[in-house]
């Protein structure tokens, strides 16, 4: 559960693009809302292009949100941009998806890992060594790589020293942008493990972006399940994986990938009945109704014309017109 003043607390944003003369900017992020509690470590899940990577930027000051209110440690941050930060490198730091893409190629991963804690101003050369090499040991890396360069190691590798550039300056919060995505099974266990592990033994918090569920699940304590830029539902990871009562929740679910061929069979069962989820549409544009209606088994008209509000129930929060406070578990949708 999160504290009563969280970490970060994300009021009603809107992210929107392009937009001027004669053309209307495109809503990415729509009216959502979110917080992250001191040390806890909250999964953003959704499609591709349902604009978590959007929410994270807004959050880092890369963007700026249309709409609603960011603050940080009970600071407002909304409009304060990056370099602007009181405290940038204490404050927020991220993990990118792509390794190879994230570390400069021409610097040696201790110029790179030395550069967050020049900024920081804290330490002495000695004593950023010192700590350097502390830091690779913490992410199971040898000391010795702090003289080479990036391409001497693999994608994991390379995901480890950004999670070590990342948790440097000891950061309140870190926004990982689906840090696993781009590894193969074993490593991104591997890297949930690491991040899940220092996020617990130094009490760092994680807002954690992926789109895959299994990678969520294993590393956050809360879910907020994204759809075309609005929060469908809300929750403890355990009541929106295990338990999910928004239809959409249930169909990300149902489309998942599974091992268990016996639940693979059921999954596909509902996937039939959820219709199909391939091929995301991006952002959502109609601001009338639910986004998820042209796709859900339940739908009514009102859904089609009318934005459901969040509306609380049984401690998780969900946008959703089945669900009202007093008709919790309506025929058909409980899983
Ligand atoms: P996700 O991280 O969930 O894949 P994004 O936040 O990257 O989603 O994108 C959400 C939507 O915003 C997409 O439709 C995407 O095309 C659009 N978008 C993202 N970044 C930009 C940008 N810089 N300019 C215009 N559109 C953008
Ligand atoms: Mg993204």
């Amino acid at each position: 559960m999160s504290t009563p003043t969280p970490l970060l607390d994300v009021r009603n944003i809107a992210v929107e693009y392009g937009g001027g003369w004669r053309t209307a900017a495109a809503r990415a992020v729509d009216d959502v809302s979110l917080t992250v509690g001191h040390g806890e470590i909250v999964g953003l899940v959704g499609e591709s292009g349902s604009g978590k990577s959007s929410i994270g930027r807004a959050v880092l000051g890369l963007t700026s949100p249309a709409q609603g209110t960011i603050h940080l440690d009970g600071q407002d941050v909304t409009h304060q941009r990056a370099g602007e930060r009181r405290d940038p490198s204490t404050g927020i730091q991220v993990v990118f998806q792509d390794p190879y893409a994230s570390l400069n190629p021409a610097r040696t991963i201790g110029r790179t890992l030395g550069e967050p804690l020049e900024v920081h101003g804290k330490f002495s050369a000695t004593e950023a060594r010192t700590r350097i090499e502390e830091l690779l040991t913490r992410v199971g890396l040898p000391t010795d790589a702090i003289d080479r360069y990036p391409s001497a190691f693999s994608g994991g590798q390379r995901q480890r020293i950004a999670i070590a550039r990342a948790i440097s300056t000891e950061p309140k919060l870190v926004i990982c942008d689906e840090p696993t995505s781009a590894l193969d099974v074993v490593t991104q266990a591997r890297m949930l493990d690491l991040l899940t592990g220092l996020s617990r033994e130094r009490g760092t918090a994680m807002l954690f972006i992926a789109h895959n569920l299994a990678v969520v699940a294993a590393a956050a304590q809360r879910v907020v399940v994204l759809y075309r830029g609005r929060v469908m539902e809300s929750g403890t990871t355990q009541d929106v994986l295990h338990r999910p009562l928004h239809p959409y929740t249930q169909a990300l679910i149902a489309s998942s990938p599974v091992a268990d061929p016996l639940r693979q069979r059921k999954r596909r069962a509902a996937r039939k009945q959820a219709g199909p989820m391939a091929g995301s549409e991006g952002a959502g544009s109609a601001s009338q109704g639910c986004p998820f209606a042209p796709r859900c088994p339940h739908a009514t008209p009102t859904c089609r014309t009318q934005r459901p509000d969040a509306t609380v129930i049984a401690g998780r929060t969900i946008a959703c017109h089945l669900f009202t406070a007093d008709d919790p578990t309506p025929e058909g949708a409980a899983a």
